[in-house]
Protein backbone atom coordinates (compact mmCIF):
# COMPACT_ATOMS: atom_id res chain seq x y z
CA UNK A 1 0.00 0.00 0.00
CA UNK A 2 1.34 3.23 -0.66
CA UNK A 3 1.42 6.62 1.28
CA UNK A 4 -0.85 7.89 -1.52
CA UNK A 5 -3.42 5.37 -1.13
CA UNK A 6 -3.92 5.48 2.43
CA UNK A 7 -3.92 9.30 2.27
CA UNK A 8 -7.01 9.13 0.05
CA UNK A 9 -8.94 7.34 2.17
CA UNK A 10 -8.24 8.94 5.76
CA UNK A 11 -10.70 11.30 7.41
CA UNK A 12 -13.57 12.61 5.85
CA UNK A 13 -17.05 11.02 5.55
CA UNK A 14 -18.34 11.16 1.92
CA UNK A 15 -22.43 12.26 1.83
CA UNK A 16 -25.07 12.13 -1.31
CA UNK A 17 -28.18 12.83 -0.72
CA UNK A 18 -30.79 10.67 -2.77
CA UNK A 19 -34.07 11.86 -3.39
CA UNK A 20 -37.03 9.21 -4.32
CA UNK A 21 -39.78 10.35 -6.42
CA UNK A 22 -43.38 10.70 -5.71
CA UNK A 23 -45.22 8.05 -5.11
CA UNK A 24 -49.02 7.78 -6.31
CA UNK A 25 -50.55 9.26 -3.69
CA UNK A 26 -48.24 12.03 -3.29
CA UNK A 27 -48.99 12.58 -7.52
CA UNK A 28 -52.01 12.57 -6.65
CA UNK A 29 -52.75 14.34 -3.36
CA UNK A 30 -50.22 16.85 -3.50
CA UNK A 31 -50.78 17.71 -7.30
CA UNK A 32 -50.66 21.40 -6.69
CA UNK A 33 -47.89 21.68 -4.06
CA UNK A 34 -44.04 22.09 -5.53
CA UNK A 35 -41.78 19.45 -4.01
CA UNK A 36 -40.15 20.70 -0.85
CA UNK A 37 -36.58 20.84 -2.38
CA UNK A 38 -34.70 21.20 -5.99
CA UNK A 39 -32.01 19.45 -7.02
CA UNK A 40 -29.32 20.45 -8.61
CA UNK A 41 -27.07 17.14 -9.67
CA UNK A 42 -24.25 19.04 -11.81
CA UNK A 43 -23.60 21.67 -8.88
CA UNK A 44 -24.15 19.11 -6.31
CA UNK A 45 -26.51 21.49 -4.70
CA UNK A 46 -29.76 20.62 -2.87
CA UNK A 47 -32.29 23.79 -2.61
CA UNK A 48 -34.26 23.19 0.57
CA UNK A 49 -37.96 25.46 0.02
CA UNK A 50 -38.82 27.91 3.11
CA UNK A 51 -41.77 29.75 1.39
CA UNK A 52 -43.01 30.42 -2.66
CA UNK A 53 -39.96 32.63 -2.86
CA UNK A 54 -37.10 31.64 -0.73
CA UNK A 55 -35.07 28.50 0.48
CA UNK A 56 -31.98 27.60 1.63
CA UNK A 57 -28.91 26.04 -0.23
CA UNK A 58 -26.43 22.84 0.37
CA UNK A 59 -24.03 21.37 -1.31
CA UNK A 60 -23.02 17.47 -0.59
CA UNK A 61 -20.28 15.32 -2.58
CA UNK A 62 -23.26 13.35 -4.92
CA UNK A 63 -26.84 15.09 -5.49
CA UNK A 64 -28.78 12.10 -6.68
CA UNK A 65 -32.15 13.26 -8.45
CA UNK A 66 -35.47 10.93 -8.47
CA UNK A 67 -33.61 10.02 -12.20
CA UNK A 68 -30.80 8.49 -10.76
CA UNK A 69 -30.50 5.54 -11.32
CA UNK A 70 -29.55 2.49 -9.31
CA UNK A 71 -26.35 1.79 -10.90
CA UNK A 72 -25.54 5.19 -10.60
CA UNK A 73 -26.22 5.33 -7.06
CA UNK A 74 -24.08 2.58 -6.41
CA UNK A 75 -20.77 3.84 -8.34
CA UNK A 76 -20.84 7.34 -6.53
CA UNK A 77 -21.62 5.98 -3.39
CA UNK A 78 -20.48 2.71 -2.80
CA UNK A 79 -18.28 1.45 -5.42
CA UNK A 80 -14.97 3.14 -3.98
CA UNK A 81 -15.84 2.04 -0.38
CA UNK A 82 -15.88 -1.48 -1.93
CA UNK A 83 -12.12 -1.08 -3.65
CA UNK A 84 -11.15 0.13 -0.63
CA UNK A 85 -12.18 -2.84 0.88
CA UNK A 86 -10.47 -5.19 -1.54
CA UNK A 87 -7.93 -3.26 -1.39
CA UNK A 88 -7.41 -4.45 2.73
CA UNK A 89 -9.49 -1.66 3.90
CA UNK A 90 -12.64 -1.39 6.21
CA UNK A 91 -15.48 0.41 4.95
CA UNK A 92 -18.82 1.61 5.74
CA UNK A 93 -22.26 2.04 3.49
CA UNK A 94 -24.85 3.75 5.39
CA UNK A 95 -28.15 4.80 4.84
CA UNK A 96 -30.11 7.64 6.72
CA UNK A 97 -33.32 9.10 6.49
CA UNK A 98 -37.53 9.09 7.11
CA UNK A 99 -39.40 5.97 6.69
CA UNK A 100 -40.30 5.60 2.99
CA UNK A 101 -37.59 7.56 1.39
CA UNK A 102 -35.92 4.58 0.08
CA UNK A 103 -33.12 3.33 2.13
CA UNK A 104 -33.82 0.03 1.75
CA UNK A 105 -34.47 0.40 -1.85
CA UNK A 106 -31.68 2.01 -2.02
CA UNK A 107 -29.36 -0.62 -0.36
CA UNK A 108 -31.29 -3.97 -0.10
CA UNK A 109 -33.06 -4.33 -3.45
CA UNK A 110 -32.48 -7.93 -5.04
CA UNK A 111 -33.83 -6.77 -8.80
CA UNK A 112 -35.04 -10.48 -8.92
CA UNK A 113 -37.68 -9.58 -11.29
CA UNK A 114 -34.84 -6.72 -13.25
CA UNK A 115 -31.52 -6.80 -12.53
CA UNK A 116 -30.95 -3.28 -13.32
CA UNK A 117 -32.95 -2.14 -10.05
CA UNK A 118 -30.07 -4.31 -7.60
CA UNK A 119 -29.43 -2.08 -4.75
CA UNK A 120 -26.09 -1.63 -3.58
CA UNK A 121 -25.82 -4.83 -1.62
CA UNK A 122 -26.03 -7.18 -4.57
CA UNK A 123 -23.85 -4.76 -6.39
CA UNK A 124 -20.96 -4.58 -3.71
CA UNK A 125 -21.51 -8.41 -3.82
CA UNK A 126 -21.11 -8.40 -7.43
CA UNK A 127 -18.00 -6.23 -7.50
CA UNK A 128 -16.09 -8.34 -4.90
CA UNK A 129 -16.62 -11.54 -6.72
CA UNK A 130 -15.64 -10.03 -10.02
CA UNK A 131 -12.35 -9.54 -8.52
CA UNK A 132 -11.18 -11.92 -6.28
CA UNK A 133 -10.18 -15.66 -7.11
CA UNK A 134 -11.59 -18.67 -5.66
CA UNK A 135 -8.80 -20.93 -5.19
CA UNK A 136 -7.00 -18.08 -2.92
CA UNK A 137 -9.64 -15.43 -1.45
CA UNK A 138 -12.67 -16.01 0.22
CA UNK A 139 -15.80 -13.86 1.18
CA UNK A 140 -17.73 -14.52 4.44
CA UNK A 141 -21.05 -12.61 5.15
CA UNK A 142 -22.81 -12.05 8.52
CA UNK A 143 -26.41 -10.34 8.71
CA UNK A 144 -27.66 -8.93 11.93
CA UNK A 145 -30.22 -6.24 13.72
CA UNK A 146 -29.68 -4.30 16.42
CA UNK A 147 -32.79 -2.97 18.16
CA UNK A 148 -33.37 -1.57 21.68
CA UNK A 149 -29.63 -2.20 22.32
CA UNK A 150 -29.74 -5.92 21.48
CA UNK A 151 -28.19 -7.79 18.36
CA UNK A 152 -29.80 -10.70 16.68
CA UNK A 153 -28.26 -12.92 13.97
CA UNK A 154 -30.40 -12.73 11.08
CA UNK A 155 -29.07 -16.24 9.97
CA UNK A 156 -29.72 -17.97 12.96
CA UNK A 157 -32.72 -16.19 14.74
CA UNK A 158 -32.01 -18.08 17.53
CA UNK A 159 -28.97 -16.47 18.41
CA UNK A 160 -30.62 -12.83 19.46
CA UNK A 161 -28.31 -12.00 22.19
CA UNK A 162 -24.49 -11.45 20.80
CA UNK A 163 -22.16 -9.09 22.28
CA UNK A 164 -19.55 -6.89 21.09
CA UNK A 165 -16.01 -7.85 21.79
CA UNK A 166 -12.93 -6.14 21.27
CA UNK A 167 -9.29 -6.87 20.91
CA UNK A 168 -7.62 -4.86 23.37
CA UNK A 169 -4.39 -5.19 21.50
CA UNK A 170 -5.41 -4.20 17.60
CA UNK A 171 -9.06 -2.79 18.74
CA UNK A 172 -10.94 -5.19 16.37
CA UNK A 173 -14.36 -5.67 16.58
CA UNK A 174 -15.87 -8.95 17.22
CA UNK A 175 -19.20 -10.56 17.42
CA UNK A 176 -18.59 -14.33 19.24
CA UNK A 177 -20.94 -16.90 17.97
CA UNK A 178 -22.76 -15.04 14.94
CA UNK A 179 -23.49 -17.07 11.78
CA UNK A 180 -20.34 -16.54 8.87
CA UNK A 181 -21.00 -17.83 5.56
CA UNK A 182 -19.41 -18.14 2.87
CA UNK A 183 -19.84 -17.12 -0.23
CA UNK A 184 -19.02 -18.82 -3.81
CA UNK A 185 -21.08 -17.29 -5.83
CA UNK A 186 -24.05 -14.40 -6.32
CA UNK A 187 -27.17 -16.81 -6.13
CA UNK A 188 -25.93 -17.85 -2.85
CA UNK A 189 -25.65 -14.36 -1.91
CA UNK A 190 -29.19 -13.32 -2.71
CA UNK A 191 -31.11 -16.40 -1.14
CA UNK A 192 -28.79 -15.93 2.21
CA UNK A 193 -30.29 -11.84 2.06
CA UNK A 194 -33.86 -13.22 1.46
CA UNK A 195 -33.67 -15.70 4.37
CA UNK A 196 -32.30 -12.74 6.57
CA UNK A 197 -34.74 -10.90 5.34
CA UNK A 198 -37.50 -13.54 6.25
CA UNK A 199 -36.30 -13.43 9.80
CA UNK A 200 -36.23 -10.46 10.37
CA UNK A 201 -39.97 -10.06 9.43
CA UNK A 202 -40.69 -12.90 11.81
CA UNK A 203 -38.59 -11.86 14.45
CA UNK A 204 -40.26 -8.07 14.46
CA UNK A 205 -43.31 -9.81 14.28
CA UNK A 206 -42.38 -11.34 17.86
CA UNK A 207 -40.97 -8.53 19.24
CA UNK A 208 -43.89 -6.24 17.97
CA UNK A 209 -42.47 -3.83 15.74
CA UNK A 210 -41.48 -2.90 12.65
CA UNK A 211 -38.42 -3.32 10.87
CA UNK A 212 -38.21 0.52 9.97
CA UNK A 213 -37.45 0.63 13.94
CA UNK A 214 -34.36 -1.80 13.92
CA UNK A 215 -30.57 -1.11 12.15
CA UNK A 216 -30.04 -3.90 9.73
CA UNK A 217 -26.38 -4.70 9.19
CA UNK A 218 -24.47 -6.54 6.48
CA UNK A 219 -20.67 -7.25 7.00
CA UNK A 220 -18.88 -8.63 4.81
CA UNK A 221 -15.38 -10.54 5.13
CA UNK A 222 -12.88 -10.23 2.12
CA UNK A 223 -9.74 -12.07 2.37
CA UNK A 224 -7.20 -11.87 -0.35
CA UNK A 225 -4.27 -12.76 -1.40
CA UNK A 226 -2.01 -10.48 -3.16
CA UNK A 227 1.96 -10.86 -4.76
CA UNK A 228 3.56 -7.78 -4.69
CA UNK A 229 4.70 -7.17 -7.94
CA UNK A 230 7.83 -5.41 -7.52
CA UNK A 231 9.03 -7.81 -4.80
CA UNK A 232 8.13 -10.86 -7.37
CA UNK A 233 10.81 -8.98 -10.33
CA UNK A 234 13.47 -8.43 -7.32
CA UNK A 235 13.18 -11.96 -5.93
CA UNK A 236 13.06 -13.22 -9.58
CA UNK A 237 16.14 -11.83 -10.65
CA UNK A 238 18.35 -12.70 -7.19
CA UNK A 239 17.33 -15.66 -6.13
CA UNK A 240 15.01 -19.31 -7.81
CA UNK A 241 11.89 -19.13 -8.20
CA UNK A 242 11.39 -21.45 -5.56
CA UNK A 243 12.21 -18.71 -2.88
CA UNK A 244 9.64 -16.59 -3.19
CA UNK A 245 7.89 -14.88 -0.56
CA UNK A 246 4.34 -15.73 0.16
CA UNK A 247 1.56 -13.39 -0.88
CA UNK A 248 0.12 -10.96 1.00
CA UNK A 249 -3.03 -11.63 2.59
CA UNK A 250 -5.36 -8.42 2.08
CA UNK A 251 -8.37 -8.44 4.91
CA UNK A 252 -10.98 -5.86 4.64
CA UNK A 253 -14.45 -5.61 6.35
CA UNK A 254 -17.29 -3.83 4.57
CA UNK A 255 -20.25 -2.96 6.47
CA UNK A 256 -23.54 -2.04 5.27
CA UNK A 257 -26.10 -0.54 7.40
CA UNK A 258 -29.52 0.14 7.17
CA UNK A 259 -30.49 2.70 9.94
CA UNK A 260 -33.90 2.56 11.27
CA UNK A 261 -35.99 5.77 10.27
CA UNK A 262 -35.24 8.87 11.42
CA UNK A 263 -38.45 10.63 12.41
CA UNK A 264 -38.84 11.77 15.83
CA UNK A 265 -42.14 10.06 17.27
CA UNK A 266 -43.87 12.64 18.61
CA UNK A 267 -43.94 13.27 22.34
CA UNK A 268 -47.47 12.96 23.02
CA UNK A 269 -48.15 10.47 21.08
CA UNK A 270 -45.72 7.40 22.08
CA UNK A 271 -45.84 6.03 25.54
CA UNK A 272 -44.68 2.79 27.01
CA UNK A 273 -42.87 0.71 24.95
CA UNK A 274 -43.30 3.13 21.65
CA UNK A 275 -41.29 5.89 23.97
CA UNK A 276 -38.57 3.50 24.68
CA UNK A 277 -38.10 2.56 21.54
CA UNK A 278 -38.08 6.22 20.05
CA UNK A 279 -35.83 6.79 22.92
CA UNK A 280 -33.06 4.18 21.69
CA UNK A 281 -33.48 5.34 18.35
CA UNK A 282 -32.71 8.58 18.84
CA UNK A 283 -30.13 7.65 20.83
CA UNK A 284 -27.83 5.15 18.71
CA UNK A 285 -28.50 7.89 15.63
CA UNK A 286 -27.39 10.88 17.72
CA UNK A 287 -24.44 8.68 18.61
CA UNK A 288 -24.02 8.17 15.22
CA UNK A 289 -24.14 11.48 14.22
CA UNK A 290 -21.11 12.54 16.78
CA UNK A 291 -19.38 10.05 15.39
CA UNK A 292 -19.31 11.03 11.97
CA UNK A 293 -18.73 14.59 13.17
CA UNK A 294 -16.34 13.65 14.73
CA UNK A 295 -14.74 11.79 11.50
CA UNK A 296 -15.71 14.67 9.40
CA UNK A 297 -13.45 16.54 11.52
CA UNK A 298 -10.27 14.61 11.50
CA UNK A 299 -10.72 14.48 15.12
CA UNK A 300 -8.59 11.90 16.76
CA UNK A 301 -11.31 11.11 18.98
CA UNK A 302 -14.49 9.45 17.88
CA UNK A 303 -16.56 8.81 20.60
CA UNK A 304 -17.85 5.26 20.23
CA UNK A 305 -18.89 4.21 23.44
CA UNK A 306 -22.41 5.98 23.90
CA UNK A 307 -24.02 3.01 21.68
CA UNK A 308 -23.96 -0.54 20.18
CA UNK A 309 -24.71 1.14 16.78
CA UNK A 310 -21.37 3.01 16.99
CA UNK A 311 -19.20 0.40 19.15
CA UNK A 312 -20.45 -2.39 16.03
CA UNK A 313 -18.64 -0.02 14.00
CA UNK A 314 -15.74 1.40 15.84
CA UNK A 315 -12.99 -0.59 13.59
CA UNK A 316 -14.13 1.13 10.53
CA UNK A 317 -14.30 4.30 12.08
CA UNK A 318 -10.03 4.68 12.22
CA UNK A 319 -7.73 6.59 10.18
CA UNK A 320 -7.49 4.49 6.89
CA UNK A 321 -11.09 3.21 6.82
CA UNK A 322 -13.92 5.21 4.28
CA UNK A 323 -17.36 5.96 5.15
CA UNK A 324 -20.12 6.54 2.79
CA UNK A 325 -23.60 8.07 4.09
CA UNK A 326 -26.50 8.48 1.54
CA UNK A 327 -29.16 10.67 2.80
CA UNK A 328 -32.63 9.80 1.54
CA UNK A 329 -35.67 12.30 1.09
CA UNK A 330 -38.89 12.71 -0.08
CA UNK A 331 -40.12 14.96 -2.19
CA UNK A 332 -43.53 16.12 0.02
CA UNK A 333 -43.98 19.03 1.23
CA UNK A 334 -46.02 17.38 3.85
CA UNK A 335 -42.82 16.17 5.01
CA UNK A 336 -40.89 19.11 4.96
CA UNK A 337 -39.79 19.15 8.65
CA UNK A 338 -38.03 15.59 8.16
CA UNK A 339 -36.21 16.23 5.04
CA UNK A 340 -34.89 19.24 6.73
CA UNK A 341 -33.94 17.39 9.86
CA UNK A 342 -31.91 14.54 7.54
CA UNK A 343 -30.01 17.22 5.28
CA UNK A 344 -28.49 18.61 8.75
CA UNK A 345 -27.84 15.33 9.48
CA UNK A 346 -25.82 14.66 6.12
CA UNK A 347 -24.33 18.59 6.39
CA UNK A 348 -23.14 17.99 10.23
CA UNK A 349 -21.43 14.61 8.35
CA UNK A 350 -18.93 16.89 6.02
P1 LIG B 1 -37.26 3.04 3.70
O1 LIG B 1 -36.43 1.79 3.70
O2 LIG B 1 -36.44 4.29 3.82
O3 LIG B 1 -38.37 3.01 4.70
P2 LIG B 1 -38.16 2.05 1.16
O4 LIG B 1 -36.86 1.72 0.53
O5 LIG B 1 -38.95 0.92 1.70
O6 LIG B 1 -37.98 3.16 2.28
O7 LIG B 1 -39.01 2.86 0.09
C1 LIG B 1 -40.37 3.24 0.29
C2 LIG B 1 -41.13 3.09 -1.02
O8 LIG B 1 -40.65 3.99 -2.01
C3 LIG B 1 -41.00 1.69 -1.61
O9 LIG B 1 -42.23 1.33 -2.19
C4 LIG B 1 -39.94 1.86 -2.68
O10 LIG B 1 -40.09 0.93 -3.72
C5 LIG B 1 -40.18 3.29 -3.17
N1 LIG B 1 -38.92 3.93 -3.59
C6 LIG B 1 -37.93 4.33 -2.78
N2 LIG B 1 -36.93 4.91 -3.47
C7 LIG B 1 -37.29 4.85 -4.77
C8 LIG B 1 -36.68 5.28 -5.99
N3 LIG B 1 -35.49 5.89 -6.00
N4 LIG B 1 -37.35 5.05 -7.14
C9 LIG B 1 -38.56 4.45 -7.14
N5 LIG B 1 -39.18 4.03 -6.03
C10 LIG B 1 -38.59 4.23 -4.85
MG1 LIG C 1 -36.53 0.17 5.01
Amino acid sequence: RSAAAADSVSGRVRVAVRLRPRNTEELVADADFADCVDLQQELKRLKLRKNNWDSDTFEFDEVLTEFASQKRVYEVVAKPVVESVLEGYNGTVMAYGQTGTGKTYTLGRLGDEDTSARGIMVRAMEDILANISPETDSISVSFLQLYMESIQDLLNPANDNISIVEDQKTGDVSLPGVTVCEIRDQQSFIQLLRLGEAHRIAANTKLNTESSRSHAFLMVHVKKSVVDRDEFCLEAQNRSIGNLRPPILRKGKLIVVDLAGSERIHKSGSEGHMLEEAKSINLSLSALGKCINALAENSPHVPVRDSKLTRLLKDSFGGTSRTSLVITIGPSPRHRAETASTIMFGQRAM
